[in-house]
């Protein structure tokens, strides 16, 4: 494999910081000593693939057997639903799929209140809500359920007390959900939506202090254009921790419908040996029935560049 001296030197920063701060990840990634020296091992692992997954609202359709139909004919392969809900969605959606090649994905929020709020009574809401999402998830097999821990205006608590009221509540959240048959995926926002978590190593070093193994973590593309200064390095931190990726260009529209280049992400991703999903979270400009088989098409190029 050939690699660029940008390439190498990237590698190279990326997993020296990966051991700078002991991520076990970093082994897990295959980038354990790399160094400058250890080109080899940044080569991608085999068995990465793109699985492509669309959020549900993202796809036109009457209902879900209607949108699953498309997104078979779209070359789309994962279906992520919101949390709100579930538990009473459970049959509903476990029939359309079982009829089809889509397969289940994360699922997104829809819990009460916020996980770092700076009162303890909507702390528990929260936790109480969420575990209640985590057995529709678990039943519905699904990767995890992803959560912010506050939104910005949802805690008065700065770094260190928030920090302490995560790691507080995570073992037992992350223990219940390795109960389901789930997981817990911290999504990094950018700083308009949040302060507290905006990167992919700061997630993956909360999960790292949980120390549990459905302590996970996502990236999102369009996120990660505001806050990261390497797609690959931001998916790198995440090792094997990182568990789904949400798919959104600059201005949160389809990929392909900007100039936001993926291939340095989805380096990193190859680099991982990930075989998780990369879902649509974004708007679009035109028609979706045009469009998102356009943006399908796009980035399946754009893993093959890369
Ligand atoms: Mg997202």
């Amino acid at each position: 494999m050939k690699i660029s001296r940008r390439e190498l030197l990237t590698a190279g920063v990326i997993s020296g910081a990966a051991m700078a701060a002991g991520l076990a990840s970093g082994a897990q990634a295959g980038i354990e000593d790399t160094g400058l020296v250890g080109v080899k091992k940044s080569e991608p692992k085999k068995g990465a693939v793109l699985q492509i997954a669309s959020q549900e609202g993202r796809i036109p359709g009457k209902d879900l057997p209607e949108k699953i139909a498309k997104m078979e004919k779209w070359d789309i392969d994962g279906l992520e639903v919101g949390g709100r809900g579930l538990e009473k969605r459970v049959t509903e959606i476990k029939s359309v799929l079982a009829n089809s090649k889509i397969k289940m994905t994360a699922i997104c929020a829809g819990f009460d209140g916020a996980l770092m709020s700076d009162d303890a009574a909507i702390r528990k809401q929260c936790v109480d809500s969420m575990k209640v999402i985590l057995t529709a998830a678990g039943e519905l097999g699904s990767t995890g359920l992803i959560y912010v821990p506050a939104f910005n205006g949802q805690t008065k608590l700065d770094h260190i007390e928030g920090r302490k009221v995560l790691l507080d509540q995570l073992p037992e959240l992350c223990e219940f959900a390795s109960q389901a048959g789930t997981r817990m995926l911290l999504e990094p926002l950018n700083r308009k939506e949040t302060w507290y978590v905006r990167l992919v190593a700061d997630a993956a070093a909360i999960c790292r202090d949980v120390g549990h193994p459905a302590a996970c973590v996502m990236g999102d593309f369009y996120h990660m254009f505001v806050e990261e200064t390497s797609d690959m390095g931001a998916f790198l931190s995440g090792g094997e921790m990182l568990r789904h990726v949400h798919l959104a260009s600059i201005r949160r529209n389809l990929p392909g419908q900007d100039e936001r280049d993926y291939t340095n992400g989805f380096k990193g991703l190859k680099m991982l040996g990930y075989r998780d999903f990369c879902s649509f979270e974004c708007g679009c400009i035109g028609d979706p029935e045009v469009e998102i088989p356009k943006s399908v098409k796009f980035l399946r190029e754009q893993w093959k560049k890369a």
